[in-house]
């Protein structure tokens, strides 16, 4: 009597039992995950690298030159992974498609990661910043990536995010064929703190995507030291592989 029923469970156990399917190859999840096990496996974590800056290097523990050459005015990048697949294709869907479902997949895992580094002793900061976007960039797209990004780890994290403090106040030019201090001094210009109450003696982390050459991060960080904060971190999804590989 029972057995259609029974027929109908087994077939559809998949789909009854309450869970959910990997964001990557689409296979079953208990609830709570969001990626399976082997996607999260393959996933390009970042290995050896910068303790300051993040870059990928052969072996771990170490500064890389162009951080000893030119010390940056943050104090530690963190970042999961490399810029490479499928990481990268994850961030463009997000960036440039508005696919605020696989943003908030990277923010969750990214959260995971940093509350795994505060358990293990790396010192949580007491805001987040995202890295701002000109007003002229924020009407094209119509968000701020990286502040939807702080939004995603402000929650898990406990961590009050100021998406006010930092303004872009002029649009980037060309990076390009610039030297270090020439980029400094375009950069200098581009950013701007709204106001700098109480900012004296406090640690702050800078949240964005993706960190490339550093620049920007580096200038927001030297505007927040200006202004007496005693520590910037920068928390991104990815950091791209030295330039050439
Ligand atoms: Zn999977
Ligand atoms: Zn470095």
């Amino acid at each position: 009597m029972l057995k259609p029923v029974q027929h109908y469970l087994k077939r559809h156990w998949q789909r009854l039992r309450p869970g959910t399917s990997c964001a990557l190859c689409a296979s079953w999840l208990p609830p709570g995950l969001a990626l399976c096990e082997g996607c999260e496996t393959e996933l390009p974590w970042l290995g050896a690298h910068c303790q300051r800056c993040a870059l990928p290097l052969s072996v771990d523990g170490l500064i890389c030159g162009g951080c000893l050459a030119d010390s940056p005015a943050f104090d530690q990048v963190l970042a999961p992974w490399r810029y490479a697949f499928p990481v990268d294709s994850l961030i463009n869907a997000f960036k440039h498609r508005d696919q605020g479902s696989l943003g908030r997949l990277a923010g969750a895992l990214l959260a995971r990661h940093l509350q795994h580094l505060f358990d293990e002793g790396q010192p949580r900061p007491e805001l987040l910043l995202p890295v701002p976007l000109s007003p002229q960039r924020l009407r094209q797209r119509g968000f701020n990536q990286a502040a939807l990004l702080a939004d995603w780890l402000g929650k898990p994290l406990g961590l009050p995010v100021n998406a006010k403090l930092l303004q872009r106040v002029q649009e980037q030019h060309s990076q390009q064929g610039l030297t270090a201090s020439e980029r400094r001094r375009n950069l200098k210009q581009a950013f701007a703190l709204v106001s700098e109450a109480e900012l004296t003696g406090r640690h702050l982390a800078l949240v964005d995507d993706v960190l490339t050459t550093g620049a920007t991060a580096d200038s927001l960080a030297r505007l927040l030291k200006r202004a007496g904060v005693r520590r910037v971190d920068v928390y991104c999804l990815a950091r791209t592989p030295p330039p050439g590989e």
